[in-house]
């Protein structure tokens, strides 16, 4: 038996002793190190109806070492340290071809691939089944450090590689929450772009984390937002904003302020709807020629990309450990806005 972090009903989440999980031929068991909190647990923590009749393991952010290996797995031994591509993908349709598994067709038009935590269930448990081809080695990364590597890192990493021809000498990058998404991105972009970074949040505890990851500037939000932005741009606007709250406000923050030819970036899931319309640029709102791109995860080789950056040095979450057994306690700190950087669960006391 093992413990795991369940969602019983919607609203309850319960650490459980259930069965270590069964692998079947193509699976990996892992003996999990460590699973990250995101926003998105939140989500589904408040789902009204049951997801799937039985209780479901929360945990997508998946650090951990490989305890069993399927019979079916080449290349693959018990004691590899590694991390957990989300995308349970089809692997054989035309997006999956193409590398774009995040945005598998099999899933459906705006549905999510298959993903550990949200349908299978996930890393908030002492072990996880996992598919052997969403194992990514990390070496010898600090587990709870690698957990939001898988999803805070990719989701980010994977908004800006889009955006990155924007963002040459020169340029101003805007990142909008600087929560677990938005300080990885702060770092991201610093180490692959030349762009000069300004972040927004409401507080400014979280400016700081942002200075100290390589942000230029800090700006509290408030309505003059758009207006101090275009000031530090010369009236031209950011050549990307990225979005990683997704409410109305920073919706309507990213068309005041992006530049013409600018990126706008959606990677938040705050239901926000930017007002984008077909009309002549004048004064504030969309201006000619910027993009708006709404992005969910990331490649396998953006994930690979950023174990990268990590591995170099580049890219490190902050981050919080909580023992599994406090679960609870620390999704409720997310939801009330006080984690710095990234909560994580670390199984091990
Ligand atoms: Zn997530
Ligand atoms: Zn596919």
């Amino acid at each position: 038996m093992m413990r795991a972090l369940q969602l019983t009903e919607p609203g309850v989440l319960e650490l459980r002793e259930v069965p270590i999980p069964r692998i079947g031929p193509t699976d990996l068991l892992l003996r999990v190190g460590a699973a990250g909190i995101c926003h998105s647990d939140l989500h589904v923590l408040h789902i009204p109806f049951r997801m799937r009749e039985e209780p479901l393991t929360l945990g997508h952010e998946i650090a951990g070492t490989i305890e069993a290996v399927g019979d079916g797995v080449d290349g693959r031994r018990p004691g590899e340290r590694g991390i957990v591509y989300l995308c349970w993908s089809c692997g054989v349709c035309r997006e999956c071809a193409a590398g774009n598994e995040n945005v598998c067709l099999a899933a459906g038009r705006t549905a999510m691939p298959p993903c550990p935590g949200l349908g299978p269930d996930g890393g908030m448990a002492d072990y996880v089944r996992v598919p052997a081809s969403s194992f990514v080695p990390i070496g010898d990364l600090d587990f709870a450090e690698a957990a939001p590597l898988a999803d805070a890192a990719l989701s980010s990493y994977h908004a800006i590689r889009d955006a990155r021809d924007r963002l040459g000498p020169g340029s101003v990058a805007v990142v909008v929450g600087i929560g677990g998404l938005g300080h990885l991105a702060v770092q991201i972009l610093a180490a692959t772009t030349a762009a000069t970074v300004l972040a927004v949040d409401v507080s400014a505890e979280k400016l700081e984390l942002a200075a100290r990851c390589g942000a230029a500037e800090g700006l509290v939000a408030s309505g003059g937002t758009a207006s101090e932005i275009l000031a530090r741009t010369g009236g031209r606007g950011a050549d990307a904003v990225f979005d990683f709250v997704g409410v109305d406000a920073t919706a309507r923050l990213a068309v005041d302020s992006v530049a013409p030819n600018g990126a706008y970036r959606m990677v938040g899931l705050g239901g926000g709807a930017p007002e984008i319309t077909a009309a002549p640029a004048t004064g504030a709102g969309w201006p000619w020629g910027a993009t708006v791109r709404k992005t969910y995860g990331g490649t396998r080789s953006d994930l690979i990309d950023s174990v990268a950056l990590a591995a170099a040095g580049k890219l490190r979450a902050e981050v919080e450990r909580y023992p599994l057994a406090e679960g609870r306690a620390a999704v409720d700190r997310l939801e009330r806005g006080l984690v710095t950087g990234r909560a994580v669960l670390v199984p091990e006391p």
